[in-house]
């Protein structure tokens, strides 16, 4: 059966010793608290070698929040999925929305991402989300079906190792959270397009998360619908006792 993940998404905050330390609070809390979940930290690149150090991998797994579409090579500034792999990491978020809009990473790009990342070892967290236009014009689930696409060229085997973290663009930093029915409804359709795809075991065993304005007071009402299966935290991700306090929703 599928796997309940907490997962924090740190963005481009804390330096190295503000993450260090962040990781640590992390792990030690987790020595005292029983986590019904996988718990997730996902770091600036900078970090990935030295949070990997301080946490015991039982407890705690790391992920980055990026990589390149490109396998080495002459593309100063990027890092590799092989790099990633190479500092510790287990997981890799791509296509968070801030990457598409800011960055404008498209399906193609993000299709090379993912099979990079797959073929080093990194299980994808792959976010799909619509912007607020999308929500209220009402073609949110068309958007997010064809977000969900674009990996649909990935074998079956590939696929199953994706985690998919829905995150309403509208959602993110703005305090703003989905309902819990609004949460619901977008994962079982998600579930619903990977199955026509994929089949019904694969589509049972994909962890698909919620993200958006996640707090430990509003997490056990999400992760208590059938098909939300966890969180993706931006924010409440920075301090260590709002992401236990997330991560012991599954308690
Ligand atoms: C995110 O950006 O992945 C996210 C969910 O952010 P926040 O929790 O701050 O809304």
């Amino acid at each position: 059966m599928r796997k309940n993940i907490v997962a924090g998404n740190w963005k481009m905050n804390t330096t190295l010793e503000e993450g260090v330390e962040l990781a640590n609070n992390v792990n030690a809390l987790l020595k005292d608290t029983k986590a019904n979940c996988e718990v997730i930290v996902c770091v600036p690149f900078t970090h990935l070698t030295s949070v990997n150090a301080v946490i015991e991998p039982e407890l705690v797994k790391m992920g980055a929040e990026n990589c390149s579409e490109h396998e080495k090579g002459a593309y100063t500034g990027e890092v590799s999925a092989a790099m990633v792999k190479s500092t510790g990491a287990d997981y890799v978020i791509l296509g968070h929305s801030e990457r598409r809009q800011y960055f404008g990473e498209n399906n193609e790009q993000l299709l090379k991402k993912t099979q990079l990342a797959l073929a080093n070892g990194l299980k994808p967290i792959f976010c799909v989300g619509e912007v607020l236009e999308e929500r209220e014009n009402g073609s949110y689930n068309d958007v997010v079906k064809s977000q969900v696409e674009a990996l649909f060229s990935l074998s079956p085997d590939d696929f199953s190792k994706i985690v998919i973290a829905y995150e309403p663009v509208w959602a993110i930093g703005t305090g703003k959270t989905a309902t819990a029915e609004q949460a619901q409804d977008m994962h079982a359709h998600i579930r619903k397009v990977v199955e026509e795809k994929y089949g019904k075991e694969i589509a049972d065993n994909t962890s698909i998360l919620y993200g958006g304005s996640c707090k430990p007071s509003n997490a056990k009402e999400l992760f208590a619908k059938p098909d939300v299966d966890g969180g993706l935290i931006g924010g409440a991700s920075l301090k260590a006792e709002d992401f236990l306090g997330i991560v012991e929703a599954f308690n």
